[in-house]
């Protein structure tokens, strides 16, 4: 068996009072598109953020690639990560979130090879190359000299995932990245993020695109309050739910 690309365990997060994250298991093999489910407010954006070192985590464990994020404090022992590690860590973990906040200022070229070459401290000719390859398979190497603001909603959140892609990321977190689309862009997103699937990137992605986890993700996880609920294959959880509170939900969306 190869190490788990992520492996959550009893993973617990509260702000203030708040209990948020009640105690989350999850398994992300090498490969694997797994799609969260569940009503706004269950902790499904606390969850990719923690995994993604955005928010620290107050109980359990989070380890990717088999390298630990976080914290630990199984036992009562609490371990910090070292700031490098850390922001290692974060570099090799691409997030697409549901507003693309593309540099406004820079073009579409531009905005793939910051990171590149701002961050990993590649060669500008090898980031603009690689950039375009990167468009192309988006499918937008010909708005390349184009800026944001002259492109659709689904043309910039596809920039947002090529800029992602451009760190060479092990394992992608997309939180709605289709919830801000007009309807009529959302199709273009989907068969964006489905090509990288079949390409075998590993992805967690937060949607309520009930055809799109029926269609890509190889398990769904339903989370509701903080907790997994039910996690199956896509016909499991999606045409069988075990839970009442999975059929519940399923039945507003569907
Ligand atoms: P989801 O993505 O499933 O809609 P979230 O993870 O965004 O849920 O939020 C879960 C709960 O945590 C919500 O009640 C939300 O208001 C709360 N929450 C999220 N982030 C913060 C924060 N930074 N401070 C306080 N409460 C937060
Ligand atoms: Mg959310």
């Amino acid at each position: 068996m190869s190490v788990p690309m992520v492996r959550a365990r009893a993973v617990r997060k509260h702000f203030g009072h708040l209990e948020v994250l009640k105690g989350i298991d999850l398994d992300v093999r090498p490969g694997e598109v797994v799609v969260v489910l569940g009503p706004s407010g269950s902790g499904k954006s606390t969850f990719l953020r923690c995994v993604n070192h955005l928010e620290t985590i107050d109980g359990g464990s989070i380890h990717v690639d088999g390298e630990l994020i976080g914290f630990e404090a199984a036992g009562g022992r609490v371990r910090h990560l070292r700031k490098r590690d850390v922001t290692r860590q974060r570099r090799e973990i691409g997030m697409v979130f549901q507003q693309f906040n593309l540099f406004p200022h820079f073009t579409v070229l531009q905005n793939v090879m910051e990171a590149p070459v701002g961050v990993r401290g590649e060669r500008r000719e090898e980031a603009r190359e690689r950039a375009y390859a990167l468009l192309r398979r988006v499918g937008l190497e010909d708005k390349a000299k184009g800026y944001p603001r002259q492109l659709s909603g689904g043309q910039q959140q596809r920039v947002a995932i090529a800029r992602a892609l451009a760190m060479r990321p092990k394992l992608m977190l997309f939180d709605e990245p289709t919830s801000a689309l007009d309807p009529e862009l959302v199709g273009e997103v989907l068969a964006t993020m489905k090509g990288l699937a079949e390409d075998g990137l590993t992805m967690i992605v937060v949607t309520h695109e009930i055809g799109f986890a029926r269609e890509v993700a190889d398990r769904v996880v339903f989370m509701d309050d903080g907790v997994v609920v039910e996690s199956g294959t896509p016909a499991d959880v999606l045409d069988n739910p075990a839970s009442p509170r999975t059929k519940a939900f399923l039945s507003r969306v569907l």
